[in-house]
């Protein structure tokens, strides 16, 4: 398979990778413990600050190169993109919405890896519907608030040293402003409840979090301003979405890889199965899936390189390559027949991580939701890349 040109930085992330992650991670998978020499590894490499300004200690990536990065990590070892992708997306929102001193103070520890950040939104009782979140940050008098609340699914919530808290001021019909709160593990009150066993990436914690009247200065209001926080939010959904999109095609490229060769060594009834036109069929299917996964993802990237924004495209790109990286895995475990089943190879693991990524940053049913109303508020078909 070619690979496309990729810059410097890309590249030397693609060797790391094949160097010193690739050939580990049966055992890296197999160990039952959190692979802190990864995390400090990826923190050499300055990637948890791909999205911080230079002046802040980051490499400040473009966005091409951010997502490049994503495929590549997501083709070495998927677990590795979940560590990074919350992480950024909160110092995102800083280097974006923060205060001069938010930004003096947490970018620089974002960007070195010694505080990890992870995005606080989802509660039990909502997900996709941000606008209904409960936790409540009580305005106190000397200008700061008292949270309280309960998170759910929270990506990196128990190693994580920084959250970013979705909370809402109390008013009497429930529906009081709703504000993004920097949170630091820390402060008394933050407290993991449960750590959440799942299908998919053991080796990253997902958590559940408790909010204990947890007492913070003004300062910890994103950018100084209340009622920001949805817009905020929803204007990281675009980059966050095709970051995912790229992880999810360096999944689908380890499958394909795998199923490949496994079809060239493997024979049945004299002949290699790459020689069935069953077997053909899966990997052909796979290939063009593959191709198009890529450029859905070069079309957004394009267009929002041109146009300053893609949401319609970005959509698009996460719910074509999500639902195609799905399908590669599972098509990857027909081709390898039984031994796609079982641990000795990626593609079980790699079966059961695909459906994260339908799952979240937006499931794909709300995707589907995103594009029609771009394409019905658009003045014209040429600014959504449609003609
Ligand atoms: C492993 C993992 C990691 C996660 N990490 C984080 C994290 O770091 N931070 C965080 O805040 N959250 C995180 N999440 C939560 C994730 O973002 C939510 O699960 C997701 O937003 C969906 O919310 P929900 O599960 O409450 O489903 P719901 O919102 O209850 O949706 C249930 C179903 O209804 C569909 N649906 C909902 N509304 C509509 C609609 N209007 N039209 C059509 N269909 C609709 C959905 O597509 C879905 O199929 C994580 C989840 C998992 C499983």
């Amino acid at each position: 398979m070619t690979e496309p040109d990729v810059s410097p930085v890309v590249e030397g992330v693609r060797q790391f990778v094949r160097r010193e992650i690739a050939p580990h991670v049966a055992r890296f998978e197999a160990q039952d413990e959190f692979p802190q020499q990864v995390v400090d590894a990826m923190a050499g490499l300055g990637l948890f600050g791909m999205v911080i300004p230079e002046e802040h200690g980051g490499l400040d990536l473009p966005l091409e190169d951010y997502v490049a990065i994503m495929e590549e990590l997501g083709a070495g070892w998927s677990a590795m993109p979940s560590f990074l992708n919350s992480h950024c997306t909160v110092a995102r929102l800083i280097a974006t919405y923060g205060t001069a001193e938010q930004k003096a103070r947490y970018l620089p520890q974002l960007a070195d890896g010694s505080r990890r950040a992870a995005i606080v939104l989802t509660e039990p009782s909502t997900g996709s519907d941000l606008k209904q979140v409960r936790a409540q940050a009580v305005p106190q008098p000397d200008g700061g608030f008292v949270l309280s609340g309960q998170k759910i699914f929270i990506t990196n919530g128990q190693r994580a040293r920084l959250h970013m808290v979705l909370a809402r001021a109390p008013a009497a019909d429930g529906k009081g402003p709703i504000s993004l709160f920097i949170v630091e593990s820390e402060a008394p009150g933050v407290e993991v409840s449960r750590l959440i066993d799942k299908m998919g990436f053991k080796h990253v914690d997902t958590a559940e979090l408790r909010f204990d009247k947890v007492r913070l200065g003004p300062e910890a209001l994103l950018g100084g301003e209340a009622g920001k926080g949805l817009p905020q939010v929803l204007s990281m959904l675009e980059t966050g979405r095709l970051a995912m999109a790229g992880t999810a095609v360096g999944m689908a490229r380890n499958a394909l890889a795998v199923a490949l060769q496994y079809s060239k060594d493997r024979e049945t009834f004299g002949q290699p199965i790459c020689n069935h036109q069953a077997v053909q069929i899966h990997l052909a299917n796979m290939a063009t899936q593959l191709v198009a996964s890529r450029a859905m993802i070069g079309e957004a990237l394009r267009h929002k390189a041109r146009y300053g924004r893609a949401d319609m495209l970005a959509s698009m790109a996460k719910l074509f390559v999500t639902e195609a990286t799905m399908q590669i895995t599972q098509d990857a475990m027909r081709v390898l027949g039984g031994y796609g089943y079982v641990a000795e190879f990626p593609i079980e693991r790699l079966y059961r991580e695909a459906p994260i990524y339908v799952l979240t940053e937006g499931s794909n049913e709300i995707q589907r939701i995103v594009i029609a109303r771009e394409m019905i508020k658009a003045d014209g078909p040429e600014r959504l890349g449609l003609v």
